[in-house]
């Protein structure tokens, strides 16, 4: 069967072609781990994750990156400002070195996983640091230099957008409307303000480069990483919505002046969530993390649920009522399942219903209401309506066969809690392999531990 899917490159609903048969590469922008995700975030992700297990129910083997930009993603995709980063070591008092820059960034990159696993998110095959490819970013600087598209100012190496004709094209933006000022503050010394940072000088802190000790610049990471992993073209590239006008937009343009080649045939955008009708944003502290979520007794998974219930690229807002009718039909889900019995076999045309919607553009809200439409259906036996529900489960990722734990309060037994003080003070004498196991033993005993800027907490699992 087709799986059709939105392309923002062309606009239009299109039948997916791979480059390779039954193999599918997809590469999506990950966090800048200075800061815990918060939930807007995370809906890029589920979307994401959502996206593999539907290429994987239809017997496609994916390889799939996401990227951990821990350095070069300055405050304002204005290309200008100071480095995400850098913020975060000021905030915490900490000295403005690679090192203290890698300590923070492994503390939040283990915290996305953590949101990452409670949202039953499968874990993609790369994960890859944007600190560990300075030497690809630079080979890559190199080959845009070696074509002409660049220009060295006193703060660092310019890409030139008015040598790359097509600039723009992901956004339908025409380089003649963008006025000075008007999108990115003019740097005196830039040619035109779409022009971009692909090497930022910093004598302070940074990598030696062939023009001078500094950092890669946000857009050329993922260049640079996505290739890597993938080749180029590979097929599908995502991100969240704010990404088409300037991040996807450059990407574009320095892989395909470095290659004459297109970077990704396909690119996919999920829309924004807001929350109580506002702008969710960490600068204007409107904005809930998961952790905040489950401190309001709302399960990762009926946070999952809720996001199903709504299409993709439709922006939605978040509010707690509309969360917690989520759970409740959640868990109205998982107790009908838990009744059901089993043996049965599925219903193979609420299957190939089922795949005709998740093939069309990822129609989960329309194969949530086919779940339920199948509960009330008196012509399909208990029996099969698991083994139907269970195998719609392979893309929904709910957890269908497991009835949820959420509790308002935890408390944690003291051996959970000498436990966790024995893995940090393992953490502490940096005996990773012992702290490992201490984790592993706690989670077998049905908990887990959040590691914190400060310290960890522990939480039942
Ligand atoms: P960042 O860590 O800022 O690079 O963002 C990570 C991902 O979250 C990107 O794909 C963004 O487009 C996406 N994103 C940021 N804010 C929201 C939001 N409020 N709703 C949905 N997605 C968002
Ligand atoms: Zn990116």
């Amino acid at each position: 069967m087709d799986i059709k899917i939105w392309n923002t490159l062309t606009r239009r609903k299109e039948v997916f072609e791979p480059i390779h048969p039954g193999q599918v590469g997809m590469y999506h922008c990950g966090p800048t781990v200075y800061d815990d995700a918060h939930i807007g975030n995370l809906r890029a992700y589920v979307f994401a994750d959502i996206l593999r297990r539907v290429f994987e129910y239809n017997k496609y083997a994916v390889h799939q990156v996401i990227n951990i930009t821990d350095v070069g993603h300055l405050i304002s995709d204005a290309d200008d400002g100071e480095d995400k980063m850098t913020k975060t070591l000021k905030r915490l008092g900490k000295p403005l070195t690679l090192a203290a820059m890698a300590e923070v960034a492994d503390i939040y990159f283990e915290r996305f996983v953590t949101d990452l696993e409670r949202l039953n998110i499968e874990k993609p095959q790369e994960l890859p640091k944007a600190s560990r490819h300075i030497d690809d970013d630079i080979a890559l600087i190199k080959l845009i230099e070696e074509n002409g598209f660049t220009y060295q100012t006193s703060r660092g190496i310019c890409f030139d957008v008015s040598k790359f004709p097509a600039y723009g094209k992901l956004a339908n933006l025409k380089l003649d409307e963008l006025k000075a000022g008007a999108r990115v503050a003019l740097d005196p010394e830039k040619k035109s303000p779409a022009d971009f940072w692909l090497w930022k000088f910093d004598p302070k802190l940074g990598w030696d480069s062939p023009w001078g000790k500094g950092f890669p610049g946000w857009h050329i990471e993922c260049s640079a990483m996505s290739v890597k992993y993938l080749g180029q073209p590979f097929d599908i590239h995502t991100g969240g919505i704010d990404h088409i006008p300037v991040h996807h937009t450059n990407e574009i343009a320095q892989s395909e002046a470095a290659c004459g080649r297109p970077l990704a045939d396909y690119w996919m955008h999920s829309a924004f969530i807001t929350l109580n009708h506002d702008k969710m944003s960490k600068s204007s502290g409107n904005f809930l993390t998961l952790q905040q979520l489950i401190d309001q007794a709302v399960s990762p998974l009926a946070y999952r649920y809720w996001l199903l219930t709504a299409h993709y690229r439709s922006p939605i807002d978040f509010n707690l009522e509309a969360i917690k009718a989520a759970q409740n039909a959640l868990i109205r889900l998982m107790t009908i399942v838990s009744t059901y019995p089993d043996g049965g076999e599925a219903d193979s045309s609420y299957l190939t219903r089922f795949q005709t919607l998740i093939n069309d553009d990822l129609d989960m809200p329309q194969a949530v209401a086919l779940a339920w439409a199948l509960i009330k259906d008196s012509g399909v036996s208990e029996a099969a309506k698991k083994a139907t529900l269970l195998d719609f489960d392979r893309v929904f990722g709910l957890k269908l066969s497991t009835v949820p734990k959420i509790s308002e309060t935890t408390v944690i037994p003291p051996e959970i809690q000498a436990l966790a003080e024995a893995r940090e003070e393992a953490r502490q004498a940096k005996d990773w392999a012992k702290a490992d196991a201490l984790r592993a033993e706690i989670e077998s005993r049905g908990f887990e531990i959040l590691d914190q800027v400060d310290g960890y907490k522990v939480v039942e699992k």
